[in-house]
């Protein structure tokens, strides 16, 4: 299916900064045709092949049970990229779910709750569909069970000061600055401040957003096997780094209604898997490439795991309700 239709149909337009949290953007005016600087694949050497959190190529997966990956894989990233101490505990709602499909939603509820958000059927159908399959959509390969989180890092203002509210900038919010009119947007979905989501690519199409997955040691073995989330976050340049580099990250780094649609979007891409994916930051999975991303900056994982519990709390609540309405249209 041609992700570009399921964005079509309600207009949005110049409210997408005003919109409430979790409603999906619909036709903005493409940025156009999108070039990317061509980089050769890097082929990795000794420590890399494995990465950070130990990848084992032969399963398809990284060292130790589905929470020991989250843990490792959600390490903090500190400033210019570098990693921070490991973390200690996962959040409760991450590490007792993730691998898992204990209080993953009914379709039928996370359906409901898509329509009240603004999605189209179109939007709403995939909801049925498998994800992506590693090796390019190999439907024998594992399938895709890792989500990884970047930000965008643009606008960079480098030397010049925040704008005053970053959260309802329309610059910094403009969505339509990351749709390629030729399909080639760096990631499945961007979500905006005001918590706008944009779909480029659906949950089925294989796409690789990191030097780790891209390696030409792999081949397309990778492909398919993560999934790619940018949350939009400005930047400004790091005192003695130079003028240009983009290395300071606002605080906070992202707002609440991003956290709220990001747990929205994990949730599908889960229901959709058949299991809670195991998330990831962009800067773990490449720690230890030559000049590998420095994002996400300033993640708040306790403020993410929040919202993926009111949100399991809300489609619970959805669901006990429309239990109990059939129970009594049964007993009528
Ligand atoms: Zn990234």
């Amino acid at each position: 299916m041609n992700p570009r239709r399921i964005v079509s149909g309600i207009v949005v337009g110049a409210s997408i900064a005003a919109c409430a949290s979790f409603a999906f953007a619909h036709e903005f005016s493409s940025a156009g045709k999108c070039t990317f600087a061509k980089r050769p694949p890097l082929v990795l050497k000794g420590d890399q092949i494995q990465g950070f959190c130990k990848f084992d190529h032969d399963t398809q997966s990284f060292a130790g049970s589905p929470a020991d990956q989250a843990r490792c894989l959600l390490n903090p990233v500190e400033p210019v990229g570098r990693l921070g101490p490991p973390l200690d505990a996962l959040p409760a709602s991450i590490a007792e779910r993730v691998g898992k499909s204990v209080d993953l939603p009914a379709q039928a509820a996370l359906a409901a709750l898509l329509r009240d958000r603004g999605a189209t059927e179109d939007l709403v159908a995939t909801l049925a569909q498998p994800v992506s399959h590693a090796h390019d959509n190999d439907p024998l390969s594992r399938p895709a069970t890792y989500m990884v989180f970047h930000d965008t890092s643009t606008p960079n203002y480098r030397t010049q000061p925040w704008p005053v509210s970053i959260d309802d900038d329309p610059k910094i919010n403009n969505l339509s600055r990351y749709e390629c009119s030729n399909d080639i947007e760096r990631a499945h979905v961007f979500i905006n401040r005001g918590g706008k989501i944009f779909l480029a690519h659906d949950f089925s199409v294989p796409w690789r957003a990191t030097k780790f997955e891209s390696a030409k040691n792999f081949g397309s073995a990778l492909k398919g096997l993560f999934l790619h989330v940018e949350l939009i976050q400005p930047r400004r340049a790091l005192k003695s780094y130079g003028r240009r580099n983009d290395f300071l990250a606002p605080t906070p780094g992202f707002s609440q209604a991003q956290y709220d649609s990001l747990a929205l979007v994990y949730t599908v891409a889960s229901r959709r898997a058949g299991f809670w994916m195991i998330p990831a930051f962009h800067s773990v999975l490449d720690e230890g490439i030559r000049n590998k991303h420095d994002d996400p900056q300033n993640f708040d994982l306790a403020q993410f795991a929040q919202s993926l519990d009111a949100l399991i709390g809300e489609l619970r609540t959805r669901t006990a309700a429309a239990d109990a309405e059939s129970q009594s249209r049964k007993s009528d």
